[in-house]
């Protein structure tokens, strides 16, 4: 058995009962960056629901792992850019926990081409799943929050939701138009967002993760020349793995960041930094 890293130790240290009481929903919850968050959803104590399109086998998986920390856990099929299916996805929350407290907008994809190639269902699907279901998820959250009102001894917000966004809301990426201007969106309609909602009392922020190791992006960094390239990004020099940006969420989640409203938090080695500077201009 090998030992746990150092992070690892400290994360497992952390007693982070930060979200007690608490439900959320994570969708796109099946696989990377999404299944880690939800599992750490469930160690800080609250109530999950795994949001996933495809392949429940994965998102059952998810929710035993989440259960295991004594907390509940169920899987939910829907495709985050269906209004009928999020619609649903939500009133199947309020009916089996009782309301919505936290909701991370994971959900993500990409359909990568030349500016010149693309076809508009590429465009399309893009924008539909990584910025329109965002706005029909926070939608959902946002009506469920403004219904329930702040509960003092849940959480000091009516209601928080953590947009996931991209290093690419700020940093161009040939050869990913569709990508780069869904995440622009993000951060619009995040700040935007956080703007209308703060005097009710609901907080909204995003997290915008660097390079991280999961499916959506293995030609990055599965071969050793690829990682080679990838690292010269990255000022830290490291390859981020999902726990990287799942803690991230949760710290936004809880109350400790209760006065964090209308940010990202970066969450990228330094890949924002712009490295390519560091020697040249
Ligand atoms: P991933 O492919 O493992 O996760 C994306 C998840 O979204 C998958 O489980 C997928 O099934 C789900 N999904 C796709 N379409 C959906 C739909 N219509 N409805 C519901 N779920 C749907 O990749 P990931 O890296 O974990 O991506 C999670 C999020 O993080 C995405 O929004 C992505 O843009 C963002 N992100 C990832 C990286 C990275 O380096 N991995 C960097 C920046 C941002």
């Amino acid at each position: 058995m090998t030992s746990p890293s150092p992070a690892d130790a400290a994360r497992q240290r952390m007693p982070l009962p930060l979200l007690q009481g608490q439900k959320a929903l994570v969708t796109g919850a099946s696989s990377g960056i999404g299944r880690a968050t939800a599992v750490e959803l469930g160690q800080a104590g609250a109530d999950v629901v795994v949001n996933y399109v495809a392949g429940r086998e994965a998102a059952e998986d998810v929710v035993r792992e989440i259960e295991s920390f004594g907390v509940r856990a169920y899987a939910h099929e829907a495709d985050v850019s269906r209004e009928d299916q999020v619609v649903a996805m939500f009133a199947r929350m309020v009916e089996e926990f009782g309301t919505v407290d936290v909701l991370v907008a994971n959900a993500g994809l990409q359909r990568d081409a030349a500016a010149a190639e693309m076809t508009l269902d590429q465009w399309n699907k893009v924008l539909d799943v990584n910025l329109t279901g965002q706005f029909l998820c926070a939608r959902e959250a946002v009506r469920e929050f403004d219904r329930r009102g702040v509960v003092p001894e849940v959480s000091r917000a009516a209601g928080k939701i953590i947009c996931m966004s991209s290093v690419h809301q700020i940093i161009p990426w040939s050869g990913h138009l569709n990508y780069a201007a869904s995440k622009g969106g993000v951060l619009m309609l995040m700040q935007t967002l956080a703007q209308e909602c703060a005097p009710r009392g609901i907080r909204v922020n995003a997290v915008a993760p660097g390079a991280i190791r999961t499916p959506i992006n293995t030609s990055a960094w599965d071969t050793p020349e690829a990682e080679a390239e990838l690292l010269k990004l990255i000022p830290y020099r490291r390859v981020g793995d999902p726990p990287d940006i799942a803690t991230a969420v949760t710290l936004l989640a809880s109350d400790l960041m209760d006065y964090v409203v209308g940010t990202t938090l970066y969450v990228d080695g330094g890949m924002t930094l712009f490295p390519g500077f560091a020697t040249g201009g």
